[in-house]
């Protein structure tokens, strides 16, 4: 049994066939530059990667251009067991605490979600409807925001006039849910224990982090939209919300030119220019002054997050690092374990350099706290979502 996993953005489809119970990835393409004069497409089955420049107009065009893909390349969707395809969706707001089969009211929902995430859930849902009309399996959605909607109030509520925040939807509703979900399940598995006080640091492009108490997330960094907390690779995170008044009021900038500052031009990008992790730490080994200091302040917010989320939890017993960053940057994890040193974490430096895509743990034996790397899979977490709800459909 297989399930097609989709993640459909504003000008690109993501997809792989996924096996839920080995895990394998069994074909994984990406249709690119949807919409434009020639649109790319990669589709690997077999280890064999097929590349193609075709004008595709549209998603339906994608996906249908995807579909003779696996008659022609293979594998044959039907040979190979299709039973479902799951959906990653950005924003399901306070409607959806866990994956959805999608019916006509799931996706006008959906729809009517589009205002608290203009950029993602309306390609989403394009990917969503042109795939329902082509693939006659049940169709499940797989929100980002879920894991979160156990948030108390007390970390899910912002401090704004409540008439308003209601009126607006205004709250946090967090993202990378389906990543944190996974990854904590997969520290509470290699620990041999549930009752644990987690955090997991998602550090990809995107970046945020989460307080898990016994499997249920109680606070996260992501707000109302992904802008919100970490430094990312270009957005600001945490910033006083004052500074858009300033630069309003005293750089006269729009409403659109600032959004734009603070997600595409901030963060490490807006710092030092570059905004892979790679780069950086190759400029400030150079002497780039302004690279330095921005691993320093990147570095400085996942500190203060950490020391913050002990606190909320009343102790911690497992920090863990996934996605890009987290998974392949030893100099990053050294520099924030090393400031937590005082607190009795030790790592292991020979552990923590290692490379590969197998769970390890780069605390010793000694240390306050287990320190984990665990290579992230939403696809295969989407995957073996969508299955959980086929099998109450039997
Ligand atoms: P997203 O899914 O948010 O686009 P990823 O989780 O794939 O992002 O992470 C991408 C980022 O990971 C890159 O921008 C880069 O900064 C970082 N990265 C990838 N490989 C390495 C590496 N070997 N060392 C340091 N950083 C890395």
């Amino acid at each position: 049994m297989t399930v097609l996993v989709i993640n459909s953005g504003s000008s690109s489809i993501k997809y792989q066939l996924v096996d839920p119970e080995s895990g394998d990835a069994i074909a994984v393409g990406l249709v690119e530059q949807i919409g434009e004069v020639s649109s790319r497409v990669k589709h690997t089955y077999n280890g064999v990667k097929h590349e193609f420049e075709q004008s595709l107009a549209d998603h339906g065009e994608g996906l249908r251009f995807v579909l003779e893909l696996f008659e022609s390349v293979g594998p044959n969707l039907s040979e190979a067991g299709i039973v479902a395809v799951g959906h990653r969706v950005v924003q399901g707001g306070k409607h959806f605490d866990g994956p959805t089969l999608i019916t006509e009211d799931v996706r006008n929902v959906i729809e009517e979600l589009a205002p608290l995430a203009p950029l993602h859930n309306p390609p989403n849902l394009r990917g969503i409807d042109v795939a329902r009309d082509l693939l006659d399996v049940p169709h499940v959605a797989v929100f980002d925001t879920a894991f979160f909607q156990t948030l108390p109030e007390e970390a899910a509520r912002y401090a704004l006039n409540r008439e308003v925040a209601d009126l607006y939807g205004v709250r946090r509703y967090g993202a990378h849910g389906t990543s944190h979900q996974y990854v904590s399940q997969k520290a509470a598995e290699w620990t041999g224990r549930d009752d644990l006080k987690q955090i997991v640091l998602h550090l990809g492009n995107g970046a945020s982090v989460s307080a898990v108490v016994n499997g249920e997330a109680v606070d996260t960094s992501m707000g109302l939209t992904p802008l919100e907390g970490l430094v990312m690779g270009t957005r600001t995170g945490d910033i006083d919300p004052a500074v858009i008044f300033h630069l309003s009021r005293v750089g006269g900038m729009s409403i659109d030119e600032i959004d734009d500052l603070f997600n595409k031009k901030s963060g490490v990008k807006g710092l030092a220019g570059e905004n892979d992790m790679r780069a950086v730490w190759a400029m400030a080994d150079s002497g780039d002054e302004n690279a330095r200091e921005a691993l320093d302040i990147y570095i400085h917010r996942l500190v203060k997050y950490i020391g913050s989320y002990a606190a909320v939890m009343g102790g911690l017993d497992v920090i863990t690092f996934t996605a890009g960053i987290g998974e392949n940057d030893d100099l990053v994890r050294a520099e924030v374990l090393e400031r937590l040193a005082p607190f009795g974490l030790t790592i292991d430096p020979e552990v923590n350099s290692e490379r590969g895509d197998h769970i390890r743990r780069i605390s010793t034996d000694e240390s306050s706290v287990t320190v984990l790397v665990i290579p992230t899979n939403e696809e295969l977490a989407i995957a073996r979502q969508a299955m959980d709800v086929v099998a109450t459909l039997a």
